[in-house]
């Protein structure tokens, strides 16, 4: 997971600083209406604690953090499939606030522009930065790219671990939840089916030893 985006411009200050402080004390509430001592010493410092690590994890809802798509013109005219699989991704799921979690595979056909390769996994990073449903991030990370690099298509597929359907509820641990979505030509297109070519690259193990 790339560290970059951690740099984090911070336009509202003081707001930004009363707002995790208001996180904090919500959650000192929550411990205390479930009966924990708060003064005991691993508790103590928790609120706050959970408070800076929601300020990042839902970083991705603040609009100042929106990654800057830098595209560059294709001036080698590539006009195939562009796909960088095996993206790590966290999220928190909406309904529970329990990460869900796992990798995202995102290509692109070029049309006027091409984008750096590490912008795709930042954009799945932000997104994934916000309470989500796995269907939604999707859907974001297809739409972001489709509107800012203008490509002549897109295809994203995530496959996720979600902790909510884990450690609780229907409790089926190591289950995976898949999503597809696609935009522009992702069909055939000069003779070539690029939504088959994206799938049989995913069904490949890999050669680069990781
Ligand atoms: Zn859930």
């Amino acid at each position: 997971m790339e560290r970059e985006g951690k740099k984090e411009k911070s336009p509202c200050g003081k707001d930004c600083s009363e707002r995790r402080r208001r996180i904090a004390k919500s959650i000192r509430e929550i411990l205390e209406t479930l009966g924990f001592d708060i003064a005991r010493s691993d508790l103590r410092d928790t609120p706050s604690r959970v408070a800076e690590m929601y300020w990042e994890i839902f970083r991705g809802e603040r609009e100042e953090n929106e990654p800057k798509l830098t595209v560059f013109p294709n001036d080698e005219g590539y006009r195939s499939m562009v796909m960088v699989r095996d993206i790590p991704f966290y999220s928190m799921c909406a309904h529970h606030l329990v990460p869900f979690f796992g990798v995202g595979h995102i290509g692109y056909i070029p049309a006027e522009s091409i984008v750096g390769l590490s912008k795709l996994a930042r954009v799945l990073e932000h997104f994934a930065r916000r309470p989500q449903v796995q269907e939604r991030l999707t859907e974001q990370v297809a739409d972001f790219l489709q509107k800012k690099l203008n490509p002549r298509g897109v295809m994203v597929v995530l496959e996720a671990r979600h902790l909510c359907m884990e450690m609780r509820g229907v409790e089926k641990p190591g289950a995976l939840t898949m999503t597809t979505t696609t935009r522009g030509t992702f069909d055939v297109e000069e003779g070539v089916d690029y939504r088959k070519e994206f799938l049989r690259h995913l069904l490949r193990p890999g050669s680069v030893p990781r």
